[in-house]
């Protein structure tokens, strides 16, 4: 057996160390003093593991954890501005590939049929007012809005939405 062999069976020998399988590294140890340095080291490295007291969870643990729940389910929900802020910081972007790849289809499907549209000429061209252009406009928006907030809580249950957990 030689070295590397030898450091990849410590762990084994550390934890079995009459075992027959482990007699080969057993007699490498003998005689190679670098590994018998190496088990030292991995031993001593053990037994302080073994001699550390894991600290005690503080009795009133799980009642502090109810009340922040119960304070974080009372406070007032997000906006979808600031659920989509939360949403762009912690997400991976794998929500936005769909959305990005429709809007890139849009700027496709716009500049490729641009050329017609601006020669198309309407025969009986529309002459709306500015306020009825206003609130089409308006309303373009409230649909966006609503869209949107659709799809940040379409996804909010999913199982990945570590970033929208504030939603219990
Ligand atoms: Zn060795």
């Amino acid at each position: 057996m030689n070295c590397k062999l030898c450091h990849a069976a410590l762990p084994n020998l550390l934890l079995e160390t009459a075992a027959p399988e482990n007699a080969a590294a057993r007699d490498h140890i003998a005689a190679c003093a670098a590994c018998a340095h190496q088990l030292a080291t991995l031993q001593a490295t053990i037994s302080l593991l073994d001699s550390w007291q894991a600290p005690e969870v503080s009795p009133y643990f799980d009642q502090k954890l109810a009340v922040r729940f119960r304070e974080a389910q009372s406070a007032p929900s997000d906006g979808w501005f600031q659920r989509l802020r939360t949403r762009l910081l912690f997400n991976t972007g794998r929500h936005l590939r769909p959305a990005l790849a429709g809007a890139l289809a849009l700027v496709l499907v716009v500049g490729g049929g641009s050329f017609g549209i601006a020669t198309f000429q309407h025969p009986h061209p529309v002459q709306a007012s500015a306020v009825v252009n206003d609130f089409q406009l308006l309303d373009k928006n409230e649909q966006a809005l609503q869209q949107m907030d659709q799809l940040l809580q379409d996804d909010a249950p999913a199982a990945d939405s570590g970033a929208t957990s504030h939603r219990i």
